[in-house]
């Protein structure tokens, strides 16, 4: 079974492919903005996002969707592809949570397709903050409550210039935002595997 398993994984490119715009990223000979990087995955600001915030996370070896994923577990070594599904997962996990933590807003859309509208052959979870409520505003509902007992005081909540929505249309990303989002969101991941650290017990393995 193993054998099989790996030898129908030997004709696979193990390097980026040429035409593949997310090995491109990978490989570092396309720009992105990055907000996560480990040996084994990357997560970086949709250029076309459906709503502020839009993250791909994908493995850096070329693996056409989720189901061609190696699960060969890693014991500890980290060559070849042992260990890419933990890495990635992980990735996913911390990333799910620092876009959560960044944009103070948990409710998300974690999406991937297979084959079935999948535009570029390279798998990717797609973290898309939710649409607001009809009739919300974002993070301000909160405040709602203040405001009525304190009279209309004109402090704007500390957060509202990074409020306002791309909206629908999937607008190319503005980079002077995106370098600012990125930052944020990063440090914001930074922030969930430093938690995700000191919560190990200082293991070899303690690094995420
Ligand atoms: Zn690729
Ligand atoms: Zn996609």
């Amino acid at each position: 079974m193993t054998t099989f398993t790996l030898s129908s994984f030997r004709d696979r490119p193990l390097q980026g492919r040429d035409d593949c715009t997310f090995c491109q990223i990978a490989s570092g000979s396309q720009p992105a903005h990055l907000v996560y990087e480990s040996e084994r995955c990357l997560a970086f600001l949709d250029i076309l996002p459906i709503r502020r915030g839009h993250v791909l996370v994908v493995p850096r070896r070329h693996v056409d969707n989720l189901a061609a994923l190696s699960v060969v577990e890693s014991n500890g070594s980290k060559t070849g592809e042992a260990g890419e599904a933990e890495e990635f997962i992980r990735g996913l996990v911390v990333v799910t949570r620092g876009v959560g933590k960044a944009l103070e807003d948990d409710r998300l859309q974690i999406i991937t397709n297979q084959v079935y509208g999948q535009v570029v052959p390279h798998l990717h979870f797609h973290i898309v903050p939710a649409p607001p409520l009809p009739g919300s505003t974002p993070s301000l509902s909160s405040s709602t409550a203040s405001s009525r007992t304190s009279p209309k005081k004109e402090t704007p909540p500390p957060q509202r210039s990074l409020l306002p929505l791309i909206g629908h249309g999937r607008d190319e990303l503005d980079d002077d935002e995106a370098v600012e989002l990125a930052r944020q969101i990063r440090a914001a991941v930074d922030e969930v595997v430093k938690e995700e650290t000191a919560r190990r017990t200082g293991g070899p393995d303690a690094k995420l």
